[in-house]
């Protein structure tokens, strides 16, 4: 298992976390569609808003496909040198997919110097982080939207947790309780944990601080807030501008460090930050923003 200095030099490799967004590419494998619960931002035709960019399927692929990806990728002159980090993001909840675990054992047993990283809403972090933890997932992105129950209800329609569905304040306390208690194992596993968090105007503008305050205390290392991109039940909101949202990160830089170069790629997203390129069969046909 990884020591703690292996891990700096990780976090330094690491395009979204150690700044080096310039220099170090990561690729995401969009092997995970199905998802567990609804945002209300979120319309299921596109990728997950935990991480990527919606207004663009992926073409989902199997833990095979993925690995043959991987292959052609790594091989290639252009791609190889620059990718330090492999990504599981969607279009879906990666937790709601087994595909994901084997997905992730498939490039550890290839690629193991590749870093492995990977972004949830956290409603099954607690019973999967020891097998994360095994699989030697370095990163973790978990999206907390709110702490309020109350609040998070107006976010969440629903939640499909064990068997059963579950909406209301009563499908928010699960998920928050579960977001919470993931993150802190996460952290004592030595997980690099960032927090994203999509600022909602007229909604959550006053749980981002607090939010931030309780992550920290659980032990993340960074927090992204990110503009909403209104779509779905959410579509009337009107998004945050670029001062508000820059209010809302420096009111929060005191207390942990914000993440601001954060461009919302897709769950396909391949090559350095901002300058993806197409690869093989993948659907990658649009450069982020
Ligand atoms: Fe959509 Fe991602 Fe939310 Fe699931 S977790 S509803 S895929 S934004
Ligand atoms: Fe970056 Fe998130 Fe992708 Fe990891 S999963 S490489 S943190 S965007
Ligand atoms: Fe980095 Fe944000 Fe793109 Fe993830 S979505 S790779 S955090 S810029």
């Amino acid at each position: 298992m990884a020591t703690s200095c292996d891990r700096m030099a990780k976090i330094q490799g690491h395009p979204c976390f150690g700044g080096n967004h310039h220099k170090n590419g990561r690729m995401h494998l969009a092997v995970a569609p199905k998802c567990n619960i609804k945002c209300g931002y979120c319309s299921r035709k596109h990728d997950c808003a935990n991480e990527s960019r919606p207004g663009v399927t992926s073409r989902v692929l199997t833990p095979a496909e993925a690995i043959a990806k991987v292959r052609e990728v790594m091989a290639s002159e252009l791609l190889g040198p620059i990718i330090k980090v492999i990504g599981i993001a969607g279009p879906g909840d990666p937790l709601a997919n087994e595909e994901t675990f084997e997905t992730f054992r498939l490039v550890g047993e290839e690629f193991p110097h590749l870093i492995k990283c990977m972004s949830t809403n956290g409603l099954l972090l607690p019973e999967s982080i020891d097998r994360l933890h095994d699989l030697d997932l370095h990163s973790l992105t978990v999206t907390i939207n709110a702490l309020d129950p109350a609040v998070a209800a107006r976010i969440y329609g629903h939640i499909f947790y064990h068997g059963k569905r579950y909406s209301g304040s009563e499908a928010a306390e699960i998920l928050i309780a579960n977001q919470l208690e993931g993150v802190k194992r996460a952290a004592d596993h030595g997980m690099t944990v960032k927090i994203n968090t999509v600022y909602i105007p007229g909604i959550n503008e006053e749980q981002i601080p607090l939010i931030g305050r309780r992550v920290k205390e659980l032990g993340a290392f960074v927090m992204n807030v990110m503009p909403i991109i209104p779509q779905a039940e959410l579509a009337h909101i009107v998004p945050p501008t670029p001062e508000q949202l820059e209010l809302a990160r420096a009111a929060n830089e005191s207390v942990i460090g914000q993440f601001k170069h954060c461009r919302q790629c897709r769950a396909d997203a391949v090559g350095l930050i901002g300058q993806d390129v197409t690869v093989g069969q993948s659907a990658c046909e649009v450069p982020v923003r």
